[in-house]
């Protein structure tokens, strides 16, 4: 099982993506904590990115494709992949496709999480200020910013997967709980 959870920073993709795990061993690809544990690491690859990152604007592509590609190998053996914050362009939604295909891999199941653009902001202020880890892009002024290049950048590949697979837009505005239920039942329907 292959699925892409899409939706703007704050629609919950993280925690459907941790819930999956907890339910059927999938593995989480989220590039944005795979980056922040590069930087925290102070690997090569960190010290190119916490600029980055702080600012709000998004990784180069290249970069992000040559570590979705490890991950793909890397999880090969695991009954399942969410991709969580990946893609994010639509060069990297068209590089997805590549790689699935060279590894044998095809995506199963696109979900939408559809959230009203002004809770988004407040959400993740929220979420912020009562999670124990500090992020560096997690203040008003970058979380703005990134919603931004959310519109600009990553909206786009919605279009992208509607006219090639059929994309599930799910109501993000619901309970945790409805949310999971309404994934859950996705994926059944998919076995
Ligand atoms: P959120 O969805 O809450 O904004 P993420 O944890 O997914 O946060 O990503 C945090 C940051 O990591 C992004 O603002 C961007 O700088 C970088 N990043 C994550 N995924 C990608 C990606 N696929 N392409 C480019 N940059 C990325």
């Amino acid at each position: 099982m292959n699925l892409i959870l899409l939706g703007p920073p704050g629609c919950g993709k993280g925690t459907q993506a941790v819930n999956l795990v907890k339910k059927y061993d999938y593995y989480q690809l989220s590039t944005g904590d795979m980056l922040r544990e590069a930087v925290a690491n102070e690997t090569q690859t960190g010290k190119i990115v916490k600029d980055v990152l702080a600012s709000g604007k998004l990784v180069d592509d290249e970069l992000i494709i040559k570590i979705m590609e490890e991950k793909l190998i890397a999880t090969k053996s695991k009954p399942g992949r969410i991709f969580d914050g990946f893609p994010r362009t639509l060069i990297q939604a068209n590089e997805l496709e590549g790689l699935l295909k060279r590894y044998q891999m095809k995506l199963d199941l696109v979900i939408e999480l559809v959230v009203d653009q002004h809770s988004l902001l407040e959400r993740i202020l929220k979420r912020a200020k009562e999670s124990e880890e500090k992020r560096d892009d997690d203040n008003s002024v970058i979380v703005k910013k990134r919603l931004e290049v959310y519109n600009k950048e990553t909206k786009p590949i919605v279009d992208f997967y509607s006219s090639k697979y059929n994309l599930n837009k799910i109501d993000g505005m619901q309970s945790i709980q409805e949310v999971s239920n309404t994934i859950e039942n996705l994926i059944e329907n998919k076995h």
